[in-house]
């Protein structure tokens, strides 16, 4: 009897691998073709300050396969990542955000914000990466200093040396950094200050709980205190309460993201609602929360 149970778990455990391994194995072979079928979309979160003044974006990316759902970027990022594939979508995204920013020069609510671009560690580890920033910069024309890159602590791991020389490359001309996820990888403080970033941004993991539990609030104040001491501005993920939001503000955090601001939409629809708005209704909180 025990041993047939046994098997029987083997048996189960083999099909829910089985289909774990097929959808994955579906989805890297659909990746392959999902650019040059243009399957990707680009999705926006706005970024506030201390007084909920939209003060730039995020874009995230989307992936809609052919008669599929959408598949979320967690699932399909590291797919992209293992099979090197980031490296092509990363420029694709590279290039969007410029051709982005270019196009918010023109518009006066749109041409002071900012727009922070997420690159995998693989993407950052090509030896062309800093040649690649330039070209999309220069192909459409768009302010460097309206780019930030989000990097992610993995890369902290690297060769100092090496990611230091491509960050102060593009530093100079002007493209800020800011270190994504933070408090979730393996930085430590004394690393931190080895990289030249502008700005910390805790991960959301930290936030989420910060009304309910003293260990996660305490974590975020010492981020908060450390990223000022180090004159990095600290960006909040993730902020979905008024109690989260005054909290945060009351110890010193000067940027957010999250629901509460307006959840990540499709671009078109993002500049739609600012469209829309008089200058004195860019705060967020009541301006229209997109729906993803
Ligand atoms: P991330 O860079 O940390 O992005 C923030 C994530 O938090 C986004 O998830 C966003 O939708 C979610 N979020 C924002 N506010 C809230 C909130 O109030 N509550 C909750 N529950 N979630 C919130 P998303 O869009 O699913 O992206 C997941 C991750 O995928 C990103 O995390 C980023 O690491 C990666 N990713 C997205 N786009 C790109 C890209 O273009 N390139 C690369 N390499 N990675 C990307
Ligand atoms: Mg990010
Ligand atoms: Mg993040
Ligand atoms: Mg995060």
């Amino acid at each position: 009897k025990a041993k047939e149970a046994g098997r029987n778990a083997i048996r189960f455990f083999d099909q829910a691998m089985q289909t774990t391994l097929d959808r994955r194995a579906r989805l890297e072979a659909g990746l392959r073709h999902a650019l040059v079928r243009d399957e990707f979309v680009l999705h926006a979160q706005p970024l506030v300050d201390r007084d909920s003044g939209l003060v730039g974006a995020e874009l995230l990316l989307r992936w809609l396969p052919d008669g599929l759902q959408l598949v979320p970027p967690d699932d399909f990022i590291p797919l992209a990542e293992e099979s090197g594939l980031i490296v092509p979508i990363g420029l694709w995204v590279l290039d969007q955000a410029c051709a982005t920013l270019r196009r918010w020069d023109d518009d006066p609510r749109l041409r002071e914000l900012y727009l922070a671009v997420n690159v995998s560690a693989r993407q950052f580890r090509q030896p062309d990466f800093v040649d690649q920033v330039c070209a999309a910069l220069a192909r459409h024309g768009a302010d460097p200093r309206r780019l930030k890159l989000e990097l992610t602590e993995s890369l902290l791991l690297d060769k100092v040396d090496e990611v230091v020389f491509k960050m102060r490359a593009l530093r100079l001309l002007g493209v800020r950094f800011s270190l994504d996820d933070f408090g979730t990888g393996y930085a430590s403080l004394s690393y931190l200050k080895k990289f030249p970033f502008d700005q910390l941004k805790v991960d959301r993991s930290f936030v989420r709980d910060i009304m309910s539990d003293p260990d996660d609030a305490a974590i975020i104040r010492a981020i908060i205190a450390m990223g000022r001491s180090l004159r990095l501005s600290v960006v909040a993920e993730g902020v979905e309460t008024e109690g989260q939001y005054a909290y945060l503000i009351e110890h010193g955090c000067t940027l957010f993201q999250g629901y509460m601001f307006g959840r990540p939409q499709a671009l078109s629809q993002f500049e739609a609602m600012l469209d829309g708005c008089s200058d004195a209704q860019i705060a967020m909180p009541d301006a229209v929360i997109g729906i993803e």
